[in-house]
């Protein structure tokens, strides 16, 4: 008998039919002998419904509130799916995270797990019950409800399964696995039988959403055995695995992920002196702005140009802030640019093929898209474009990178 950890995203609890689909789901995995912990997201929709009736109160609502509203919409779906389960003959008990005593640090709106106590649900799972844990939310050590950051109910479920040891942690979603892109923007993604957890933590980091990337953080430090699946369609879906010889055919880029969620500030002519970088840098992450990618340009007239970019959220306050940092230097000008995105390829077989950041350059010369910013690392090359060729640098890079299903195929 196994002990398995099933996550079901927004989509899939989307309606009272879903939440019942999903009930006969859960029920076959239990008539087939398994224990079954269920972690669920609120309703699509209701999370970001809830927000928004709290930016009619304020722009910038109080953090721990704004907690304790957005996780009543999870607390809605717990209830809703323990009723299915029960009227189908099956033992089924629900939990908010802060019954089942999730504990968390302090930063709402974006805490971390720290411990789960995970006697209460063991209790339950001996009595023969199925429990049901609100994903997304937890408690900190003084007892205000914490969330987790968008996406969190992800990282509960492969919380739960480290905490509890369990055999597998199952995310169903609305696709039928990790893809080699967003199938909704690139018809020709393909399904990937598995990713490394390296490979996985990148594509989460840098745009692709379909984990949260404290759900792979946690997996791999704990090695639980995480698969993406669809919901509703039967399939192997795609396994997270620790071992590098073991995913796939060792193509040298596995996927496609992109961002465009940034914005771009540039200082320029700031004079070339030991200290810009910190100076320029150092009231901005002192104002808790996280600053991406960076570039300074090589100096001539004994000045130089500094860019970075800041997650678009960030963009007006960076940009408040730097031109004070403009007056200060006696800087020329600073510019700023929302409408930019960022393309990333990712992959471990990189490691060992030269040539690759340029093969990448080449298609989207192609294409006549202009690199502003680049950055690399072991398994990943990101590009900084105009916001307006996302679509077509996923789609070319896709093709270059022989990444194309060779029929097409849409997602759901
Ligand atoms: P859920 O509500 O189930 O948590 P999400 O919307 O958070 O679902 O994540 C699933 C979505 O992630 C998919 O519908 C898809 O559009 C998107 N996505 C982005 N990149 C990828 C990828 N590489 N593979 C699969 N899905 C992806
Ligand atoms: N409901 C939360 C959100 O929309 C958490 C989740 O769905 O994972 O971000
Ligand atoms: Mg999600």
């Amino acid at each position: 008998m196994a002990l398995i950890v099933q996550k079901f995203g927004g989509t899939s609890v989307g309606s009272v039919e879903r939440i019942e689909q999903v009930a006969e789901k859960i029920k076959k995995f239990r008539d087939g002998g398994d224990d079954i912990v269920v972690v669920v997201s609120a309703m699509s929709g209701e999370t970001n419904r809830l927000i928004d009736l709290a930016k009619q109160i304020s722009d910038q609502p109080v953090a721990r509130e704004l907690d304790v509203m957005v996780s009543t919409g999870e607390q809605v779906t717990i209830a809703l799916l323990a009723m299915a389960l029960i009227k189908r003959g099956v033992p089924a008990v629900s939990f908010t995270g802060n019954q089942v005593r999730i504990l968390t640090d302090s930063a709402h709106t974006k805490a971390r797990i720290l411990q789960i106590d995970s006697q209460r649900i063991q209790r339950e799972l001996k009595a023969g019950r199925v429990v049901v844990v609100a994903g997304f939310q937890g408690v900190d050590g003084k007892g205000n409800i914490t969330t987790l950051g968008r996406g969190g109910s992800d990282t509960t479920g492969v919380a739960l399964a480290a905490a509890l040891k369990a055999d597998e942690c199952q995310i169903y979603t609305d696709v039928d696995g990790v893809y080699t892109t967003d199938p909704r923007v690139v018809a020709k993604a393909r399904r990937l039988d598995k990713i490394t957890f390296e490979e996985m933590l990148e594509m989460a980091s840098l745009g692709s959403k379909v984990l949260q990337i404290r759900a792979v953080e946690f997996a791999g430090k704990y090695s639980v055995p995480l698969r993406v699946l669809h919901s509703f369609q039967e399939g192997p879906g795609t396994l997270i695995t620790l071992d590098e010889e073991e995913s796939m055919e060792q193509p040298i880029i596995s996927g496609i992920a992109f961002n465009r969620d940034e914005a771009k500030l540039t200082i320029r002519g700031v004079p070339d002196t030991p200290g810009v970088a910190f100076k320029i840098l150092g009231p901005i992450s002192a104002a808790n702005v996280e600053v991406d990618m960076i570039v300074q340009n090589v100096a001539h007239d004994n000045t130089t140009d500094f860019t970075f970019t800041v997650h678009r959220n960030d963009y007006n306050s960076a940009l408040q802030i730097l031109q004070t940092i403009a007056n200060e230097m006696g800087a020329r000008e600073v510019i700023g640019d929302t409408d930019i995105a960022k393309v990333s390829i990712v992959g471990v077989g990189m490691r060992s093929h030269a040539g690759v950041a340029s093969r990448m350059f080449e298609a989207l010369a192609k294409e006549n898209i202009n690199i502003q910013m680049i950055s690399t690392s072991e398994i990943k090359v990101s590009v900084v474009i105009e916001e307006k060729y996302l679509e077509l640098a996923v789609r070319a890079l896709h093709t270059a990178f022989e990444l194309d299903a060779p029929a097409a195929k849409t997602a759901e």
